[in-house]
């Protein structure tokens, strides 16, 4: 498996295994699949609900003699509740918990924006009127210090941010004792993030992709959690996809998959289905051409691609370190 450097002694696998939506249910199947068939490297977050399944999956074939937990690498998150300095301890002290690790290999900041938290669920607090309660007093720098402490401890091998813009980015950057070492954004064939990209690896940042087939779970997600309208095309059906997929023998996700790997991003595709699981590790063995780049390069919609503005957190684009464009993505 190839890997990306993040520091001389720390490198991920530039496949990993996303975990979003995957019911707590179908982990220990979805995690053995994964493992016998290369996987190494699994993304998980605070808010997923899937920290405590993917530990006990992993602690299982830990304890099997399958795996080794110096073989693994595992990304978690700080949620956009606990985004403050003071709450960056206790949040990862939980997830440790949760996935029954004493470190993780990357620890990120979830988003740069800070909600309020409802102490006694642990879930983002609301007003009245539905809006997210936001945190105007957290700051991405304070936060980012007690991420530094982390590192310090050997809780993170390694830390990064997520779903920042570019000045935010800059901006901690100069600032970090500790730098970032992987920004996860984003990235797929409708909004390819050409810019942000560069601007990562001139500051010597790994840049992960996630959502890199599209989300195509998205829409139906956004509707019935948060009654939030968006209509997101299907990029695994775009008819230059299935006709690169068709020449090549291969599958519409394979592909989306190879044209990120083949720029040196990371890959994090979810799915819990034996089949696909094993299909989206499976892009080794072949090369997409300069034509096929040239064709898959041309179907990026810039801003207009995003599937995840947030805004089914009501009010979000509010707070001042929303790191979108200040306008809505409908399609
Ligand atoms: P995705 O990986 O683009 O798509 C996942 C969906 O595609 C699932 O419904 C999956 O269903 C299906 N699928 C998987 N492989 C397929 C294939 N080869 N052909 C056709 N369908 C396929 O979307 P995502 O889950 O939004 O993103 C991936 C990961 O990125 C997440 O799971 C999460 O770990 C991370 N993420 C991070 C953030 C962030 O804010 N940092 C935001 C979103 C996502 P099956 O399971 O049935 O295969």
């Amino acid at each position: 498996m190839q890997h990306v450097q993040l520091s001389p002694e720390i490198s991920v696998p530039i496949i990993g295994l996303g975990t979003w939506k995957a019911h707590p249910d179908e982990m220990q199947t979805a995690i053995e699949t994964a493992i016998a068939a290369g996987y190494r490297h699994f993304d998980t977050a605070f808010n997923y609900n899937t920290e405590e399944s993917l530990g006990n999956a992993l602690e299982r074939l830990i304890l099997q003699g399958k795996i080794k937990r110096s073989e693994l690498f595992i990304t978690t998150k700080l949620p956009v509740f606990g985004n403050r300095a003071s709450d960056v301890e206790r949040f990862l002290t939980m997830s440790l918990a949760k996935l029954k690790m004493d470190y993780v290999d990357l620890y990120l900041i979830h988003m740069p924006f800070a909600f309020a938290c409802e102490a006694d669920s642990m879930q983002p607090a609301k007003n009245d009127d539905g809006s997210m309660r936001l945190d105007m007093d957290s700051n991405p720098l304070d936060t980012w210090r007690a991420m530094e402490a982390e590192v310090r401890r050997g809780r993170a091998k390694t830390i990064g941010l997520s779903n920042f813009n570019i000045n935010q980015i800059r901006k901690l950057y100069s600032e970090a004792k500790i730098k970032p070492t992987m920004l996860q954004v984003e990235i797929h064939a409708y909004h390819q993030q050409t810019e942000l990209i560069q601007a990562c690896r001139e500051l010597n940042m790994a840049v992960t992709a996630y959502s890199p087939l599209g989300s195509p779970c998205a829409q139906s997600h956004f509707q019935e959690k948060y009654d939030h309208k968006r209509d997101i095309p299907e990029l695994l059906t775009d008819p230059v996809v299935e006709e690169i997929a068709k020449s090549l023998d291969k599958t519409p996700g394979q592909v989306l998959l190879k044209h990120l790997i083949q720029r040196d991003v990371v890959v994090i595709p979810k799915s819990v289905n034996t089949k696909r699981i094993k299909q989206n590790i499976d892009i080794l063995d072949f090369e997409l051409s300069d034509d096929h780049l040239a064709k898959l390069d041309a179907l990026d919609r810039g801003e207009k691609g995003r599937v995840f503005d947030f805004r089914f957190f009501k009010g979000v684009e509010t707070h001042p370190e929303y790191p979108f464009a200040n306008k809505t993505h409908i399609l």
